[in-house]
């Protein structure tokens, strides 16, 4: 098959790999649509959160890519919950399945992270982190990773199933929103914008969205948001207390990674509120805990997308309560990687979500 791999930080090359085999309680899945994520863009200039047999992920001959779907192709020994011909979105952390963590459902947070391998080899798995991911033709994945794919759902739009699961986790379990409680999301890239569109779909009321690019906002309002606030021209801090009568909102996601969005969002709360912290920040934030103390409010942050909240997204999407279409803007063949990836990371041409099909050549 063809696949690409990581060389030296930056450096991704198109080259030929075995067709991995399905081994017990696994399957092997045709990939047929991966989107592009900011989390594989700190992986491929970075290295983190990847780690491939316990070291950094340059010249392992290692696959970036993990938010992808396909169709059954193989079964392992032992497989009947799913049959050949199936479309499925896979879940990016297997875990490890045996460590304390895992046993809680929450193997994003998984204790043998990254320790499948050599003689520390704990069956650990996560795609595109940890084990070869979907910048490739086909993937192994053990059957509790899949999610069926609802049928009216197009393959560049089932990648973000998972997006949805990410956004789910931090919002229904973890989060514990219920319906007419008040939420805000700052930040309109990918999991913001989910987090808009499933936090409707689970009831929250009113659903404010701030960014500082009005075109997200806009997309913001057709996914599901009530009220959308430009960051750059209003205050958001006093919008939302305007917007939520003086009493702040139940619950924020921050999603935005902007250096003081976390004091914001604890200003943002009502008291006894909730921040789930959705995004990856590269610098340290001030946050006033004595106003965190003083009005008991939860932090809490969110990795991947556990305790099958994939599940229960695609649930919500085959119920077409939830439709995250709109977030998808581009598609390109799997030899354009790297144009894809500039789309993304550019933002060109409004691009939010980028999909490349490993099935299909441009050339
Ligand atoms: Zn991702
Ligand atoms: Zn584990």
């Amino acid at each position: 098959m063809k696949a690409w791999v990581l060389g030296n930080p930056g450096e991704l090359t198109l080259v030929d790999k075995p067709v991995p085999r399905p081994g017990t309680a696994e399957v092997l899945v045709r990939i047929d649509a991966t989107a592009i994520c900011a989390t594989d863009l700190e992986v491929i200039s970075h290295g983190p959160p990847a780690v491939v047999g316990g070291e950094p992920p340059f010249n392992k001959n290692f696959t970036p890519g993990h938010e992808y779907m396909g169709t059954i192709v193989e079964v392992g020994p032992t497989v009947d919950e799913f049959v050949v011909g199936e479309r499925v979105a896979v879940e990016i952390h297997a875990g490890c399945g045996r460590c304390e963590r895992c046993r809680q459902g929450m193997y994003t947070s998984c204790l043998n992270y990254g320790r499948n391998y050599g003689e520390f080899d704990k069956g650990h798995r996560a795609n595109g982190f940890t084990t070869d991911g979907g910048f490739a033709q086909y993937a192994v994945n053990h059957v509790n990773t899949l999610v069926r794919v609802p049928q009216h759902v197009s393959d560049e739009v089932a990648t973000l199933i998972v997006t949805a699961g990410t956004a789910m986790y931090g919002l229904d379990v973890l989060g514990g929103l219920i319906a007419g409680e008040s939420l805000v999301v700052t930040g309109a890239g990918p999991i913001g914008l989910s987090a808009v569109s499933v936090g409707k779909a689970l009831g929250a009321g009113p659903v404010i969205l701030t960014d500082i690019v009005d075109s997200r906002l806009e997309v913001g309002k057709r996914v599901g948001a009530d009220r959308v606030i430009n960051a750059s021209s209003e205050n958001v801090v006093d919008a939302v207390q305007k917007l939520t009568n003086g009493r702040g909102a139940d619950l924020v996601f921050e999603c935005s990674g902007a250096s003081n969005a976390v004091n914001e969002a604890i200003h943002m709360l009502k008291r006894g509120g909730r921040v789930c912290l959705g995004a990856f920040s590269n610098t340290p934030s001030l946050v006033d805990i004595g106003h965190v103390v003083s009005n008991n409010i939860y932090l809490y942050g969110i990795r991947g997308e556990g305790q099958s909240a994939v599940k229960r997204a695609a649930s919500l999407i085959a119920q077409k309560k939830l439709d995250p279409s709109p977030l998808h803007t581009h598609t390109f063949a799997f030899d354009q990687l790297l144009e894809a990836i500039r789309y993304f990371s550019d933002k060109v041409d409004g691009a939010i979500k980028v999909v490349i099909k490993p099935q299909e050549f441009r050339d």
